[in-house]
């Protein structure tokens, strides 16, 4: 532990629900995960479901499957705010009884007709405290039939100073805060009040989130000390903006961290992509996630909006494609090649295979499908066939033919072969490896043409050379 290091400091994953894990709560989720690792603390997972219409189990899942994806380990949870209703209500009857908030009756209508009444003489609209009880004030008497909300005694005058963790001090006059409801009139508790509450009970020390909730924080802030309850520090992390500058959204593409999964690329390269996104360390580029919750400090968290680049998370995920273990690799790759092609045959091995083609993907799926031509034969059509062979290089692959029979198949004696060929008819090497490769692989595009034709096999290889001589010049 360092010495700067307290044992105490809580963070906290506090998503909502609503939809996929998204790169944007990945991120934020992984600051907070490495804020808490690096201080030798707690990091908690709490899924804020209150929302009914818009929370699902479906996105609940989606976001411990990308949790799990990504290796983000929780010391605590996933607690759910559903299940922390009694205790929200425990603390709103508190909170009358203490005087922190009030019974307010006034209905829809008339809050409109407020607000209506504010707009019409120029005032910003905001609820104007009818039922918010003062020390010789008479409140309106208690309309029959009516549920009340119950609304925060939010301060009178002063402001609410933080300093925030990336954005630095932040200040808002109370005036600009009118007394928030923190219970609806069927009971059920607010946003704000159920993360309030949570992050007063779960000992939260650093709340890490994004910067859409800066304008939550000075309620929230009111709330905890009304309370009794000491703030946390707040880091507010800027948003991630598409390569266009806009907020990065589906239109972007891929936003769910799964369908990245989906698409091919490795946990550990989107993991050190988003470490990098709005934070540096030097001119780090890769690093592990031990390296990362070593180096991690908030305030290397930049003030101004990241940008999402395909290309770089491309190159990552390349360099740890090359890096990963080969039989982690295959087992990757596999399931990607199956659902194409059905159960794969022993032969060729796919490791074998997979360790020829990993220095050209960026994704699995790239090298799942370069795979393809291992265990899926296309025959190549006549007309691409003519294109590539010179009538010249069929007697040359004849010979090549009698040396591939007699030798032992390995890399080595299958380049000596084609070499020799070139040599003895004197012809330049695309003219033999061209049709070469076309005939035996279908494919125009191959790794070397030794090591393909070594994986491909002594057998296939003549079967399929014999085949297309044949054709083409029947002896
Ligand atoms: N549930 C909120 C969200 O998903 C986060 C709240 C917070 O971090 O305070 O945006």
């Amino acid at each position: 532990m360092t010495a700067s290091a307290s044992p105490t400091v809580r963070t906290r994953f506090a998503p909502s629900p609503t939809g996929y894990l998204h790169i944007g709560g990945a991120r934020t989720a992984l600051f907070s995960w490495a804020f808490a690792r690096h201080q030798h603390g707690s990091f908690i997972l709490r899924v804020e479901d209150t929302d009914l219409e818009r929370s699902t189990p479906e996105s609940v899942q989606a976001i411990l499957d990308g949790m799990r994806w990504l290796g983000m380990d929780y010391d605590e949870g996933p607690f759910y705010q559903m299940q922390r209703m009694a205790r929200y209500r425990e603390v709103i009857a508190q909170m009358l009884a203490q005087g922190s908030a009030y019974y307010c009756y006034a209905s829809r209508e008339e809050l409109e007709l407020m607000r209506e009444a504010q707009r019409t003489t120029g005032l910003k609209p905001r609820y104007d405290g009818r039922w918010r009880p003062e020390p010789g004030k008479v409140l309106p008497s208690v309309p029959q039939g009516v549920q009340p909300v119950v609304r925060f005694k939010n301060p009178v005058g002063g402001h609410v100073v933080w300093n925030d963790l990336v954005k630095g001090t932040l200040r808002i006059s109370n005036d600009e805060l009118d007394d928030l409801i923190i219970a609806r009139n069927d009971g059920t508790p607010t946003y704000n009040f159920c993360v309030v509450v949570d992050d007063s009970d779960m000992q939260i020390t650093h709340v890490i989130r994004g910067d859409d909730h800066v304008n939550n924080t000075p309620r929230q802030i009111n709330i905890l000390k009304a309370l009794g309850s000491t703030p946390p520090h707040y880091a507010h992390v800027p948003m991630i903006l598409g390569e266009d500058g806009e907020r990065l959204s589906k239109r972007h593409g891929a936003v769910s961290v799964l369908q990245y999964e989906q698409d091919g690329f490795l946990p550990e390269a989107l993991l050190n992509y988003l470490a990098r996104l709005g934070w540096a360390h030097g001119d780090a580029e890769i690093f592990s996630m031990a390296q990362f919750s070593d180096w991690f400090a908030l305030d290397a968290i930049s003030r101004s909006p990241a940008k999402f680049n395909l290309e770089k998370l491309l190159w990552l995920n390349q360099h740890y494609i090359q890096q990963a273990e080969p039989d982690r690799l295959t087992a990757l790759v596999r399931p990607r090649l199956e659902a194409a092609l059905g159960k794969l045959p022993q032969q060729p091995a796919l490791i074998d295979v997979v360790l020829l083609l990993r220095d050209r993907a960026n994704t699995l799926n790239e090298l799942a499908q370069s795979a393809h031509l291992f265990y899926h034969y296309q025959l190549p059509d006549a007309s691409t066939l003519a294109k590539h062979l010179d009538p010249a290089a069929v007697p040359a692959l004849y010979n090549l033919m009698e040396r591939f029979h007699s030798i032992v198949w390995d890399r080595e004696a299958i380049h000596d072969a084609i070499k020799q060929c070139v040599t003895q008819f004197q012809l330049k090497m695309p003219k033999i490896a061209m049709p070469l490769r076309l005939i035996v692989t279908g494919a125009t595009q191959t790794p070397s043409i030794d090591a393909t034709l070594w994986l491909i096999g002594q057998s296939i290889t003549l079967e399929r050379l014999h085949q297309h001589l044949a054709r083409v010049d029947p002896k």
